[in-house]
């Protein structure tokens, strides 16, 4: 089926304006929040209702026509890029609040809602929706379901899979799947877990019931400077060591420091190597005890200045830089990359110093800002993609990185997913076995490799070619891939 043909087909059921297919109209949505990769789809289809998206996969299904998913594009690893000859499929649309249950503590929505805005509408009932990431003023909660997303508050809170309870997903046949449920437990396999962050690539969530938690009575921070890495670092593991599990816990190196600072003034010690911000929530009594445990441990791990906030205005002070670190490295670069690495919180120290080293080697800037209650790595490497090979010189820092986060036994990302910007880092993280494991599952939703293909989990013909990076844990060489 020409695109000529398949806009005349899906015009049959969906507006003339739901089908894009002039080049003006397709170039919004040619990348997501990795600018660096671009391509135009054939077409972009934007439905209103779950019989739509289930009637265009259906026909997509029958021309073995590619599918990719797309929320609000926000996306940091290229998962929403189209496919040059398939339909880029905009859930935008389905954008409404289905149910808010006070007493069962569960919202139940629709994909295109914005991950903030649930939280908006659960205000009146003192509760909220806990999983927050920092996009989540834009991202919608179908594309949060599809990356497993994660947040400052996830250290506590847990990532988006253990915020949700059910989804209803459409295959690429057309067929609805209702999958999880209210219970604990349900028999089975357990494909909520599957689903979630599995990319677009399985199937396409058209609804999803959150769980919903009590807002806090209290919430404080402290903001601990510190004039050595490796003591942040330790303050990190000793926190956690001391059984304390903070609403959040957030580090950034002197250059984001600065970078943030002169963008918000939050007030940051500009002269730290680090500065830490530690989160207490919860009941007065509690918070009150917490943060002076904190505080303790703080002193005790060598910081040179701890401040607490005092009242809500400040708190949110003390967050805003942390908050604007991505746009604050807009600000002072053209471009940057920003990887997700995750690593053992007692590595931090030596994968940082290695960053540092990494960036010596490439002349290359990069901002260290992360999740560091979890050993959440956000390298930002900052460069101009106006120079020519410095996009290529980035990528092959950003490779390095991951590698080294693997070295330290972590893995290739905590949050952001693969798409296409890891996919090769998939190769040294995963052994043949693993990855034929992947392929198998995504044969049993999508035989013909439809949905979002070449994202997420590469070939093994993809993994020989890449092979020099096929050192897991030291047991197998690329050779031994077979090719297929
Ligand atoms: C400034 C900034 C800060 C960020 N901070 C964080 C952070 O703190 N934590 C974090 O985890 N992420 C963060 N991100 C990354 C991003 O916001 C998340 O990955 C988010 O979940 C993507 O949602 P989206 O709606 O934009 O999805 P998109 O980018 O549109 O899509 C992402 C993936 O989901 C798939 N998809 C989208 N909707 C559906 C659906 N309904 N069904 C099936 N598949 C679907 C797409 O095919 C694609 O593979 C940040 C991004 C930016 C730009």
């Amino acid at each position: 089926m020409n695109s000529f043909e398949l806009v005349t087909k899906l015009r049959t059921f969906l507006p003339t304006e739901a089908v894009l297919h002039e080049t003006e109209d397709l170039r919004p949505y040619e990348c997501d929040g990795l600018s660096a990769y671009r391509q135009t789809p054939m077409i972009v289809a934007l439905p209103q209702t779950e019989n739509e998206v289930a009637e265009i996969l259906r026909i997509c299904h029958a021309a073995k026509i590619p599918v990719v998913a797309r929320g609000a594009g926000t996306g940091l690893s290229g998962g929403a890029l189209p496919h040059a000859e398939g339909v880029l499929l905009s859930l935008a649309k389905l954008k409404r609040i289905l149910d808010v249950d006070p007493a069962a503590r569960t919202a139940r929505v629709q994909p295109g809602v914005r991950n903030l805005a649930i939280s908006e509408a659960a205000v009146p009932y003192g509760l909220y929706y806990a999983p927050d990431p920092s996009s989540q003023i834009a991202c919608s909660i179908g594309g949060n379901v599809a990356e497993n997303s994660g947040g400052v508050h996830c250290l506590k809170y847990g990532l988006t899979v253990h915020n949700i309870l059910k989804l209803r997903v459409v295959t690429i046949d057309g067929k609805i799947l209702e999958i999880g449920g209210e219970g604990m437990d349900s028999p089975g396999y357990d494909l909520l877990a599957l689903m979630t962050g599995s990319e677009g690539m399985l199937g396409v969530v058209t609804e999803v019931t959150v769980k919903l938690t009590p807002r806090p009575e209290k919430a404080q921070v402290v903001m601990a400077a510190f004039d050595d890495i490796r003591k942040a670092g330790d303050a990190v593991a000793n926190v956690i060591g001391a059984g304390i599990i903070p609403a959040g816990m957030e580090m950034m190196d002197k250059i984001t420091t600065h970078a943030v600072e002169e963008y918000v003034h939050a007030g940051y010690n500009l002269d730290a190597a680090a500065i830490l911000l530690c989160e207490s929530d919860g009941a007065v009594e509690e918070v009150a005890e917490e943060i002076q445990r904190i505080n303790e441990i703080m002193n005790k791990s060598g910081a040179a200045e701890i401040r607490t906030s005092h009242d809500e205005a400040e708190r949110l002070r003390f967050w805003a830089g942390r908050k604007a670190a991505f746009p604050a490295a807009g600000r002072v670069s053209p471009d940057y990359y920003c990887m997700d690495g995750t690593i053992p919180r007692k590595r931090l120290a030596n994968v940082l110093s290695g960053i540092e080293a990494l960036s010596a080697e490439y002349g290359l800037r990069c901002m260290n800002v992360f999740h560091a209650g979890d050993g959440n790595l956000h390298p930002l490497i900052l460069y101009d993609a106006n120079r020519p090979g410095e996009l290529e010189l980035t990528e092959e820092f950003g490779a390095k990185i991951l590698q080294m986060c693997i070295e330290a036994g972590g893995t290739i990302t905590g949050e952001h997913g693969v798409g296409i910007e890891k996919i090769n880092q998939m190769c040294s993280q995963f052994k043949t076995k693993e990855l034929e494991t992947f392929h198998a599952v995504k044969a049993a939703f999508d035989p013909d490799g439809l949905l979002n293909p070449g994202k997420a989990v590469p070939t093994l013909r993809r993994c020989a070619e890449h092979g020099a990076m096929h050192v897991h844990r030291g047991e197998e060489k690329f050779a031994e891939l077979p090719r297929f």
